[in-house]
């Protein structure tokens, strides 16, 4: 097995040896877990799938609690420069007549503090601020884990072989690393009945810092120019009642029933459900929650969406990952016995994560009515927001105070 002999970390008043920490996952919870490990002195190593960060642009929210997290990493103004604004929202009927158009923050309900990027942009901006310092591993994955010795040994798909003091899964909804500790998806998994495509268009639409949103019962479909692009990021979201298994699997089965589902559609549905079909960058996916009665395993945690998923119903899957990540570092820092640091972890981040995952209880899924009678509500409601009411920051956002940094000798 490859030698993971540590390296001698000084803490000024006594020589003790860097503890060595494998994280599964280059996306938001995965850099910001090895930024601030980093900082308290592990040695660190990423592995990731992907051959890159992967981009992929369909903005999302980093809100309340998680702007504090980022002020204190130093890339908060990095984060406002690429700060989307409030587009226009233009919400459309069955034949693409507009029924309203407004501004963003009234759906958004975003503090003027909260920010709204590109999801690229966030995953970029993290992976700078730790690839310096930090081993990453692109190309590979965690194929077995084994806990019966004093560390981790971990075997790579790769067939590298080595041994971690800890490891950190931070590897998405779909965990990989959740399955080898803790077991099967399925009994973990809240599926909210929506499946969500999103995938990027040419904006021949010439639409600029505008969402259009064309609903029917059960059936959305949205064009987002975050910016003055040559791209749009496509949404497709459907009611879905029962998983649809196959459509996960397989990619023929997955275009068949997302065809089938908006068959007969109106504004430009048709031309984005055949772009779907084309698109280099599609995203597919079934929308859930993660809700695990625990969050570690032995010598093995789980941080981001495979811990604690809320769905993009709530809008919150960022914040939580970024603000989680703080919160498992921390106590990493601050308890020198693993098991009392995942105790900690979760002792004071799960009451946190359980108010944002109630978000989607609380009207999450508003946006995407499934009746008739939701939608013509949901139409009464927006047309009485054409005079702009202030937006009101959801107390869930902020339900938590970061502890205080932690100060290496
Ligand atoms: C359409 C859509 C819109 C969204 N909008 C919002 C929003 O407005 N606000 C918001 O806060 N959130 C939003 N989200 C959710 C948000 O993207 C996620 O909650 C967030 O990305 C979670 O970050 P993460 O780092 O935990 O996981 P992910 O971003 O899922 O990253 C997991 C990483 O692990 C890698 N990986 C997976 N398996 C392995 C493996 N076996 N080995 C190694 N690497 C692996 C993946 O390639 C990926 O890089 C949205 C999501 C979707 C799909």
């Amino acid at each position: 097995m490859e030698s993971t002999t540590p390296t001698v970390h000084s803490t000024g008043t006594s020589i003790r040896p860097q503890r060595t920490v494998l994280i599964s996952g280059a996306s938001i919870a995965g850099p910001t877990l090895a930024y601030w490990l980093h900082r308290y002195g592990f040695a660190v190593t990423v592995v990731e799938k992907a051959s890159a960060p992967r981009g992929g642009g369909y903005p999302i929210d980093v809100r309340g609690t998680a702007i504090e997290v980022v002020r204190r990493m130093g890339i908060l103004p990095q984060l406002q420069d690429a700060h989307i604004g409030s587009p226009r929202f233009t919400f459309l009927d069955a034949d693409g007549g507009e029924i309203v158009a407004l501004d963003g923050g009234a759906v958004a309900g975003g503090a003027e503090r909260d920010l709204e990027v590109r999801r690229g942009d966030l995953t970029a901006i993290l992976h700078a601020a730790v690839r310096d310092d930090v081993e990453f591993l692109f190309d590979d994955a965690i194929d077995t884990l084994d806990q019966s010795g004093h560390g981790v040994d971990v075997t790579f798909r790769s067939g590298r072989q080595r041994t971690f003091d800890l490891v950190l899964g931070a590897d998405g909804i779909h965990s990989r690393t959740r399955e080898l500790v803790l077991g099967p998806e399925a009994q973990f998994d809240r599926y909210l009945g929506y499946c969500v495509a999103v995938f990027t268009v040419p904006n021949t639409f010439g639409l600029s810092r505008e969402v259009r949103l064309w609903s029917v019962p059960g059936r959305s479909a949205a064009l987002y120019a975050t910016g003055d692009d040559h791209e749009l990021t496509a949404f497709l979201t459907f009611r879905q009642p029962e998983r649809p298994l196959a459509a996960l699997r397989d990619p023929v089965a997955r275009w068949d029933l997302v065809a089938s589902t908006f068959a007969g559609a109106g504004w430009e549905v048709p031309g984005l459900v055949g772009a779907m079909r084309d698109a280099g960058d599609l995203f597919f996916d079934v929308v859930s929650q993660i809700r695990l009665p625990s969050w570690s395993n032995g010598r093995v945690a789980l941080a981001g969406d495979a811990a604690y998923a809320p769905s993009f119903l709530t809008g919150q899957g960022s914040s939580l990952a970024l603000t989680g990540s703080y919160m498992l570092a921390h106590s990493l820092a601050t308890h020198p016995d693993h098991a009392e640091a995942f105790a900690a972890y979760e002792r004071d981040t799960r009451e946190f994560v359980t108010l944002n995952q109630a978000l989607v209880d609380d009207g999450g899924a508003r946006l995407f009515p499934a009746t008739a009678e939701a939608l013509e509500q949901r139409n009464t409601m927006l047309r009485e927001l054409v005079a702009m009411p202030e937006p009101t920051p959801r107390a869930a956002h902020s339900a938590l105070t970061l502890p205080e940094l932690v100060q290496m000798a």
